[in-house]
Order: structure tokens, then sequence, then C-alpha cells
């Protein structure tokens, strides 16, 4: 029966981005499915494949085959899990949208509750880790830290022990949709969209199998592009100590004329000398770093390149969006930069499947 209206039941679309996940995609899939057999939504899993070299597009395809839920997106190359999300985002047609990762370490299970607290009226549901087992002491005292200082620091509100694992409704997507900066720190950026949000808490498990893609190297990165995107307080920190320098050198050249009027001017000091100029070399290289640290991000943003390219895009044989495609002011920009030769960044238009 053709039926041009929409389903009065809502459209779950869950993102999932997968880079080199072979290990876990079955398991993975086997237990999401079961959970959203039992939900009272109609739903679509969205896999975006962020450039694997292993098998992982080999069973996302098979995947698409078994089952009519599934749909995929493949990007050129490895993007980073950051932007593999928002390629999620932008492709996925639900009026609820979850992103979970596929190393089951957020439990699909949780997914109904979070479904639960969309349906008691708010639009941001995201899941808090009350243990994180699996993980080295290490990276949860730095992390901790890391949170810590971020929620100092920056102007919005990031909610401490939460991941990606979270619900957003239609219109915390598409006001996230909006923000479509190059470098992209996801937690910060869902916290400065707002809108009413609640907790749900789980116990974080260990991997299932296959290995981080997060080594110490990356996960400073990622903190540094948090706290740049967050704050600009690395740079008022540079005014403050160079004013603070600034105030020590003119004492300390107060307390050297009146030496040199009342005692002569012996030639002395070279350890003073080497003392200062190494010290104010070292600060001086140190801030310009920092400075560079933002100049170089502005720089990536002048260049307004987009922010993915898809290399193949799947849509699921029955989400049941019998809607026309969902389209944002952000996407309708992308699509015209696209049509510049940049490639195909937005999401190709689809009619009813
Ligand atoms: N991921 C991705 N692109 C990347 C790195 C990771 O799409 O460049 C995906 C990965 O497949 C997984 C999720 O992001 O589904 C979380 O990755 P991982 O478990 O390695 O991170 P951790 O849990 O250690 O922070
Ligand atoms: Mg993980």
């Amino acid at each position: 029966m053709a039926d041009d209206r929409p389903s009065a039941v809502p459209l779950l679309s869950v993102v999932v981005p997968v880079y080199n996940e072979e290990a876990v995609l079955p398991e993975f899939h086997a237990r999401l499915g079961a959970v959203l057999d039992r939900l009272p939504l109609r739903s679509e899993v969205l896999y975006v494949n962020d450039g694997s070299g292993d098998r992982t597009q080999a069973l996302v395809d098979r995947l698409c085959q078994a089952d009519a839920r599934v749909a995929s997106v493949e990007l050129s190359r490895n993007f980073g899990k950051e932007i593999a999300m928002t390629c999620g985002l932008d492709h996925a047609q639900g009026d609820v949208v979850v992103i979970i990762d596929a190393d089951l370490q957020d439990p699909p299970e949780l997914i109904a509750r979070l479904v639960q607290e969309w349906q008691a009226g708010f639009d941001v549901v995201y899941a808090r880790r009350t243990e994180r087992r699996g993980e080295t002491w290490l990276k949860r005292a730095t992390a901790a830290m890391f949170y810590r200082v971020i929620q100092r620091v920056s102007q919005v509100n990031i909610p401490r022990n939460t991941g990606d694992f979270r619900l957003m409704s239609r219109r915390a997507v598409a006001a996230l949709l909006q923000l479509r900066e190059k470098h992209r720190f996801m937690k910060g950026l869902f916290a400065w969209v707002g809108f009413p949000q609640q907790a749900v808490d789980y116990c974080r498990e260990p991997r299932f199998a296959g290995k981080s893609k997060f080594n110490f190297w990356r996960l400073w990165n990622f903190a540094l592009e948090g706290l740049t995107s967050f704050t600009i307080g690395p740079l008022k920190i540079a005014t403050y100590v160079g004013l603070l320098t600034a105030m020590l050198a003119f004492c300390y050249g107060a307390v050297i004329i009146a030496r040199t009027l009342l005692y002569g001017d012996p030639v002395r000091g070279y350890p003073t000398v080497m003392v200062t100029i190494l010290f104010l070399g070292g600060i001086q290289l140190m801030f310009i770093g920092v400075i560079g640290e933002y100049l170089g991000r502005t720089y990536d943003e002048t260049k307004h390149r987009p922010l993915y390219l898809v290399q193949g895009y799947r849509p699921a044989k029955e989400s049941g969006d019998t809607r026309a495609p969902r389209s944002t002011a952000a996407h309708i920009g992308e699509r015209r930069r696209a049509r510049g030769g940049n490639g195909t960044a937005a999401p190709p238009s689809r009619g009813p499947g």
C-alpha cells in the first residue's frame, strides 16, 4: 500500500562509527538488533566506515543484505571518530538519533532507557559512566584531570564522565549540524547546543575485542582540541605571564640601576644574564607555540574544505522513511560547495526507499 504520509511511529537512527572493527561487529550487531526488536519504534542502523583497512566494510555490506534496517556510509579515508560521527548525523533520517561505539563498551541495552527519557521529554539523554572497567588508572586519572580542567575553563557545561554515547532529538541534531567547524570536539559541541538534558548512569565495560584506537598521543591531541575549541584561556595566560614578567623585570632593573649608582659598575652578573635570557627565551617560545595552536586552527577553518568525503552510501532498505530527505542550512551550504567541485560532502538526496 503506497502511503506518503509520515508514519506515526517515530524512527530511531542508531549511528555507529566503525574503524577496523571486524572483530566486534557481528557480536555488536546481534546485540543491537535484539534491543531494537524490543523497542516500540521503527529503526535504522547507520554504520559509518571511517576508512577501515580490514574487512569491516565487507561485514557491513553483509549486514545490509541480512538486515533491512542497516544503512552504511563509507568515507574515502580515515577522518577520525569526531568527523565519522558528524557524517553519521548528517545521514541519519530519524526523529531521534543515538550515537554508540561499536566495541560494546557502550551497552546497546541501555538504548531502551535513553529512549524512555526521550519520551519523557528530554532532547539530549547522555549516558554517564559510573565505572570504567578495563582501563588503566593512568587513563582514568588523566581523563578525570582533563574533564576538571575543561569544566573550569570553558563557557559551556561539559558533563563529567560522559562519552559520545547519547541520544538526541531531531531538533538537537539539527542544531548540532549547524556547527560545521573543522576541529570538532564533539563533547563540547553537544554541550554547546543545550536543550533539556538528562543523564542515565551505566557501567562502562572493557572493549569486547580488538584494541582501542586512541593511544596517549591521540588522547593528548584530543585534549588540546577540546581546550583550544572551547577556550582562549591559554592566550590570556600568555598575556598575563608577559605582564608579570615585564613587571618583575622593571623592578629588577630599578635594583640594578640603584646598585650601579651606589656601588659603581664592576663587570659581573654573567649568571643572572644567562638565566634571564634562557628563562625569557623559553617562555616566549612556549607562548609562540600556544599562539601557533590557535593560528593553525584558524588557518584550517579558513580553507573551507568539506568535512569529509563519501565513497559509498547505501540507504536502509526498510527504515520506513517515506519522507523527503532532511536538509539543514548547513547541508545546503555544503551541497553548494560540493557542486563547486569539492566532492560529495553532503548526503545524497534520497527518495522513498
Ligand atoms: N573510531 C572511528 N574512527 C577512528 C577511531 C575510532 O570511527 O579514527 C570508532 C571505533 O571504531 C569505535 C569508536 O570510534 O566504534 C570508539 O573507538 P575506541 O573504542 O577505539 O575508543 P576508546 O573507547 O578507547 O576511547
Ligand atoms: Mg572503546
